[in-house]
């Protein structure tokens, strides 16, 4: 983009990541191709000994897929960006880039039970362990779990599927102070709403799967690099970032990226050997949602309101958790972080808190639809105890950090008096 000035967050969505020259497409291609051809040795060579930046195999970059990062990076304002293909690896690329056997992470319980799985159960199977903290603690009560070996601390946001707001301040300042990078899940503010980098965040990760796409048509993911960690000055504890990796000839991704060297560490290494590769067809969906999110972003949080504040007056209802009600626990952080909205996820309990209630609830919608899905353009709603817990006892729920009579609720971008009308028959009925 030829401008002088940084674009603003409406136009990068627009025309961020893709500025086609003289006779060529205005939308972004789908280059559904695994490979590229090259005419001599030399230049395959080159690309290979990351000499040269160029495709030459979708499992490590692909045109589609670069320009859809290229504009979540622009959006984020970060250095250099990577799609992976799902929120998951996302998350787990960013942990792992940085962080192997013997390491230790300090994450925020308030975290997407998936991504709590995966540092809790999944990440300890690798020789990497994890200590979850309460994210509303004191730096010094957090500072107690940071050890020699810890390599980052992570949060999200705004949590799922809590909807808690991270004072990433806070979380960056013990995480800089203690030299190690702080890494935020973005996925329920996305970049429309908050920024984490202006706040001190080094990487941000999100699940794409969610606002990015906005219309529940494919499952990615993607890290993002602000360029601002100084590696070489904690080498010591980030080896496979400051000293020679033996894959790459002894290459230094430090020396020979400088403020790449992160994220071209996660190409050329994770995605070399792990290959968690979106399609190209789901990058151009992505980069096609991505296209109206600030659109979309304003509608959620200004639907989402509406709704918090219907539910927060009805008799029938006990609790309702959403950062834009005055009440909420978060209020202060929402406008610190989140002053132009949060997001659409609202959280509530019936005052009948039983499952067979909230089931009748949610059978009983017409327009808002039963989906283990969040985050997109249709309004969907969810009942833990009844759907993706339904195997555990109210004890159990509770030890998980879920309220057994906890409705999620993520309200998309209908009309916001049709939702509140489907809303307002359910509860009459039960
Ligand atoms: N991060 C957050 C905040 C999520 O809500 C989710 C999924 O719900 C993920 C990560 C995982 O993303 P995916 O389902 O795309 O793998």
């Amino acid at each position: 983009m030829t401008m002088e000035k940084r674009p603003n967050q409406a136009t990068l969505c627009i025309h961020g990541g893709w500025q086609p020259g003289n006779g060529e497409p205005r939308q972004v291609p789908i280059y559904q191709s695994t490979t590229f051809k090259y005419g001599n040795t030399e230049e395959m060579a080159m690309l290979f000994d990351l000499k040269k930046a160029g495709y030459f195999y979708t499992r490590l970059a692909n045109p589609t897929s670069d320009a859809a990062a290229q504009k979540i990076c622009a959006l984020e304002g970060g250095v250099g960006a990577l799609l992976t293909s799902s929120g998951q690896s996302a998350n787990f690329f960013a942990v792992f880039n940085i962080c192997e056997a013997g390491g230790h992470i300090v994450v925020s319980k308030e975290i997407y039970g998936g991504t709590y799985n995966l540092f809790g159960v999944t990440l300890p199977k690798l020789g990497i362990e994890c200590t979850f903290i309460d994210q509303d603690a004191t730096e010094e009560e957090i500072q107690k779990a940071i050890r020699p070996n810890t390599k980052l601390i992570f949060g999200e946001t705004i949590s799922n599927p809590g909807v808690r707001v991270l004072d990433i301040e806070k979380m960056a300042r013990v995480a800089h102070r203690n030299g190690i990078p702080l890494v935020v899940d973005n996925t329920f503010a996305t970049p429309i709403n908050c920024r984490p980098f202006d706040f001190g965040a080094d990487i941000v990760t999100h699940s794409t799967t969610k606002y990015l796409d906005g219309h529940g048509t494919q499952v990615g993911g993607a890290v993002v690099d602000s360029g601002n960690f100084d590696w070489d000055a904690h080498a010591d504890k980030f080896p496979g970032l400051t000293q020679p990796d033996d894959s790459y000839h002894g290459l230094v991704y430090t020396k020979a990226f400088g403020k790449l060297a992160y994220i071209t560490k996660a190409v050329a290494q994770l995605m070399r050997d792990l290959g968690a590769t979106p399609a190209p067809f789901n990058a151009f969906l992505v980069n096609l949602g991505i296209e109206t999110l600030h659109l979309r972003m304003a509608r959620h949080c200004e639907n989402a309101q509406k709704i918090a504040e219907f539910l927060d007056e009805d008799p029938r209802v006990a609790w309702v958790n959403y950062p834009g009600l005055p009440g909420s626990r978060d209020r202060a952080l929402a406008q610190k972080y989140l002053p132009g909205g949060s997001c659409g996820v609202v959280g509530l309990g019936l005052k009948q808190a039983d499952r067979a209630t909230a089931a009748k609830f949610m059978d009983a919608l017409r327009l808002v639809t039963i989906a283990t899905h969040v985050a997109d353009a249709r309004t969907c709603v969810l009942h833990p105890a009844s759907h993706t817990h339904r195997q555990l006892s109210d004890e159990q729920l509770r030890e998980a950090g879920i309220a057994p009579d906890f409705i999620r609720l993520s309200v998309g971008i209908e009309d916001a008096a049709d939702l509140i009308e489907d809303i307002k028959q359910a509860l009459d009925r039960i």
